[in-house]
């Protein structure tokens, strides 16, 4: 594809737009079909057309979609899968063997500790939690010669603690393991890890890189070629791919991604502005904010800080329930990262699976999605359901 190579020096929205696709040359269609295949007619045996011999290998929307991610996150290649979880399991078998460690957050999105916890763990591959936000405490978790992968998300979910990607990826090499960096929250477009020294970053594509709530997806981009072929190998092997409508439509949304996460961001700080300033609301939590722990690091390696705000409010979880149902704008929700609002009680929704364990949240914590919505209709949303 020599027509793609001058969009290596493209910036981000031209990436975005025209990475791994060119008009169809039999038809021009500018945007990539639905291939709707299993199979590919050979040309005698063993004479593939392009490399496609059955959709499980590779199907050319789903390799649009790998080409577009890699292309946006600098990394060597792309894959695309049936989910965030569905990749992240495919990346764990393709790196890791039974009698392996790895390292996790200490607050890791729910799914992916139960993934360590009931099916990984199962499996052989032990795990040590260890706050992301802390470096020196990731390296005392660390088992020398057992740790093959530290695993870190930052922002996390839904304390948004930052964790500083250069500093990790100098602790996983030094003990000779791997940085994963899960960016689901941040995004290609505000942060690109592999630049910052991981070696692995995983999406679940459902949140803001499909970003209209309309598909569920994963992917994984690979820093070099060894890596790139371990995890072809297994997302092959395994099986659990993006269907080619899924892979559409996520490729669709990862068009416009740089200025829905410019509206995020716009709408966030907006939000935060009135959250701080309202007497029935404590503790506002947010990357941006100069007394986050984790400003300093979030404005080193992030363009801005993101659409995800969480908040505490006075009166206790009796009054933070009531604010999540009274909101008309915010849907009562769990997910993220879609053009809509969203709001959610993370204790008794998306973390009531850790209530009881170091994990648990505080019950007066109310986590939102910031949408794209109207700034002043979403301000004025919260402020009706805060009274
Ligand atoms: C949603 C989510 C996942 C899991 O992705 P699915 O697409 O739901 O399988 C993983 N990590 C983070 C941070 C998420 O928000």
């Amino acid at each position: 594809m020599t027509s793609q190579e001058h969009l290596h020096k493209a910036g981000f929205e031209t990436r975005a737009i025209h990475a791994g696709y060119e008009p169809d040359p039999t038809t021009g269609a500018v945007i990539p079909p639905i291939y709707a295949t299993s199979t590919y007619k050979q040309d005698g045996v063993g004479g593939l057309r392009g490399g496609y011999e059955y959709s499980r290998s590779a199907n050319p929307t789903r390799t649009a979609l790998e080409a577009n991610i890699a292309a946006l996150e600098e990394g060597e290649r792309g894959f695309a899968f049936a989910s965030g979880l569905a990749a992240e399991d495919t990346l764990v078998r393709a790196l890791c063997r039974p009698g392996d460690h790895v390292v996790i957050p200490d607050d890791a999105y729910g799914g992916t500790f139960r993934l360590f916890d009931k099916v990984e763990q199962a499996w052989g591959l032990a795990h040590s939690p260890a706050p992301v936000s802390d470096p020196e405490a990731v390296a005392a978790a660390i088992r020398p010669g057992e740790t093959k992968l530290v695993w870190v998300e930052t922002p996390t979910n839904p304390l948004l603690n930052i964790g500083d990607i250069e500093a990790l990826a100098a602790v996983a090499h030094h003990a000779g393991a791997l940085l994963v960096v899960d960016n689901t929250f941040a995004s290609p477009y505000l942060q690109q890890p592999l630049t910052l020294g991981a070696d692995v970053v995983v999406h679940s594509t459902t949140k803001y890189c499909g970003g209209h709530s309309d598909v569920v997806g994963g992917a994984l981009v690979a820093r070099d070629l060894d890596l790139a072929e371990r995890i072809a190998f297994h997302q092959n092997a395994m099986g659990a791919v993006a269907g080619p409508f899924d892979a559409w439509l996520t490729l669709r949304g990862l068009k416009t991604l740089a200025l829905r996460m410019e509206r995020h961001c716009d709408n966030a700080e907006r939000v935060v502005d009135f959250l701080t300033s309202h007497p029935k609301v404590g503790d506002v939590i947010y990357p941006g904010l100069e007394t986050h722990p984790g400003h300093e690091v979030a404005q080193r390696q992030m363009r801005r800080f993101g659409g995800m705000v969480s908040f505490r409010v006075t009166g206790g979880e009796q009054h933070a329930l009531q604010v999540c149902e009274r909101t008309e704008v915010f849907t009562l929700g769990e997910s993220l990262g879609g053009v809509e609002s969203l709001i959610e009680h993370p204790g008794r929704m998306t973390h009531a699976s850790v209530a009881g364990t170091d994990l648990e949240v505080p019950a007066d914590l109310v986590r939102i999605s910031v949408g794209i919505e109207t700034a002043d209709d979403l301000v004025a949303d919260l402020e009706r359901a805060l009274d």
